[in-house]
């Protein structure tokens, strides 16, 4: 939970406006930039940078700004004051070029690099996308490109192939190649990240946000919400407090309180047999030959063979099966059980050296409503499914980046709470038509019994992988962006 307090200001950072010259850069950024200045929460070294398309010199840029600026204050009967202008003036520079063309992303890391020498920056830039929705995917994947994102995929895994394997006979069924959506992504491969890394990495950025407090052993204990308000009861180490808020989001896990706390049913069925994780160094690229994503299917006994970075190479292997529902945990995990199935999945000469084992128990539930007046849900506190195809987190960090568009267009420009209804519509609309049904078909696929069945996904699975078309649809969905194209097609008015 995150509450607004007045702080030092944060640390030396560059801001790069794509969109310098349109209406959000002046009616929004540049006024909130002068505000920090007369609050005094500007960095101490800021550094802002303007790229548009039209040509004009850095001077050009502020003084139009300024001029915009004094048009938004006299509606207060308030004038420019020149000493904090010029605390945010001396900080531009307009960088000329076209948001299609690599050469002004290129010329942009250059002017960042000679900045942050100047400045010492420590490599801290933000990149605000001050633009219409249709370039966010043309700027991101450039900046990408041009090695200017700090990337999930520096400190992950990454891993463009994903094979299925039968693994009774052995046999290599299919390879998907995530290359085949080079068209419609600029990342096509997928990144085995743990989730601790992901965490760390969201915490580094909060921290350097002047308005975020983060406050870990803090419990939310109960929630209630008026039309106005929402509160939250949070225990802490040595007594209970009160917290008060615009909006809360619950975003607290698969036993979510706040979902509770709120009333809002969690519908959906556990699987009753839970699914054991064991890692190990053991290299199955060398032993099986299978790439670092790899499917097994199996009437007997299904398994997903993933590789993790973790601290570096070589790294370590992730490898999932699903466990009897009659036999006790202590036994599922002693020693000798989970020997005895690494050697049945691949025999090898020596002891499995295990570094991590865990049973767990998975559900495919999706919340009735995913905003409750005041109270939203996210990631696993508003959908939860079975692990294979690796849609759970991912789904979530979907939510969040819907979610904080739509919270920030509503607290920021004005828009219609009715904003998180939308929200709803198709974050619900994902965790049900895709990621539920996907999950599902995920496991289906890797457990039949039947023989014909078995034989027939299989076959399927070979026939689409060599059908570069029927591929490329079935990457769309296991990857999902399908479903993110569909929900993106959904407007206010279906809500
Ligand atoms: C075996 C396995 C493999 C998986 N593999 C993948 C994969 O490959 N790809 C993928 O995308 N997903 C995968 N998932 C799913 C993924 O782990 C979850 O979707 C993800 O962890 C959910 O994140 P979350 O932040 O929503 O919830 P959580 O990770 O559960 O975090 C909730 C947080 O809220 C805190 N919290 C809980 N209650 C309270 C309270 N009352 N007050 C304050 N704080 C509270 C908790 O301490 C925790 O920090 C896998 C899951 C399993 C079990």
């Amino acid at each position: 939970m995150s509450t607004h307090s007045h702080k030092s200001p944060p640390p030396p950072c560059a801001i790069v406006i794509f969109g310098a010259n349109g209406d959000l850069t002046r009616r929004l950024i540049i006024p909130a930039l002068y505000n920090l200045a007369r609050t005094r929460l500007l960095p101490p070294s800021l550094s802002l940078i303007g790229v548009d398309h039209n040509k004009k010199t850095s001077e050009e840029w502020a003084a139009q700004l300024r001029d915009f600026l004094a048009q938004t204050l006299t509606k207060n009967n308030e004038e420019v004051d020149e000493g904090l202008w010029q605390q945010v003036a001396r900080c531009m520079t307009f960088l000329s070029g076209d948001f299609e063309q690599n050469d002004t992303y290129q010329r942009l890391k250059d002017l960042l690099v000679e900045l942050d020498e100047k400045q010492s920056l420590n490599g801290n830039v933000l990149f605000y996308m001050a633009v219409a929705d249709r370039f966010f995917g043309t700027i991101a994947g450039k900046l990408g490109e041009a090695g200017l994102v700090e990337d999930v995929a520096q400190v992950g895994l990454v891993a463009p192939i994903v094979q299925f394997w039968d693994r009774p006979t052995g046999a290599l069924i299919a390879e998907f190649d995530h290359a085949l959506l080079k068209g419609d992504t600029a990342y096509p491969f997928v990144v085995q990240c743990e989730q601790f890394k992901t965490a760390m990495l969201a915490l580094k950025r909060l921290r350097d946000l002047p308005n975020v407090e983060i406050l870990f052993e803090h419990e939310i204990v109960d929630v209630s919400q008026t039309e106005r308000h929402v509160s939250a009861s949070v225990r802490e180490p040595g007594r209970v407090t009160r917290h008060v808020g615009g909006y809360l989001i619950g975003a607290d896990g698969g036993r979510s309180t706040v979902r509770r706390q709120t009333g809002i049913s969690f519908d959906g069925f556990t699987w009753p047999e839970r699914f054991i994780v064991l890692t190990t160094p053991f290299d199955f690229e060398t032993g099986i030959g299978c790439c670092p994503r790899s499917y097994f299917a199996d009437p007997e006994e299904w398994c997903n063979c993933f590789k993790v970075s973790a601290n570096g190479p070589p790294g370590l292997w992730r490898v999932v099966f699903p466990t009897n529902p009659d036999t006790p945990e202590e036994e599922l995990i002693s020693d000798k059980a989970v020997q005895a199935r690494l050697q049945k999945f691949f025999r090898s000469s020596t002891t499995y050296d295990i570094v991590h084992r865990n049973l767990y128990v998975t559900h495919q539930r999706v919340a009735s409503t995913f905003r409750l007046e005041r109270v939203l849900l996210a990631g696993d506190a508003a959908h939860v499914n079975n692990p294979i195809g690796g849609m759970g987190l991912n789904g979530g960090l979907q939510d969040a980046a819907n979610l904080s568009e739509k919270l920030a267009s509503i607290l920021l420009d004005g828009a219609s709470d009715r904003q998180l209804d939308l929200y709803d519509r198709q974050r619900r609309m994902v965790a049900i038509e895709f990621v539920q049904q996907q999950s599902i078909d995920n496991k289906k696929r890797l457990e039949a019994r039947d023989p014909e069945i078995r034989a027939r996904h299989l076959a399927e699975l070979r026939d689409i992988a060599a059908d570069p078309s029927r591929a490329r649809q079935f990457l769309l969905r296991t990857s999902m962006i399908a479903s993110q194209r569909r929900a993106a097609a959904m407007r206010l008015e279906d809500a």
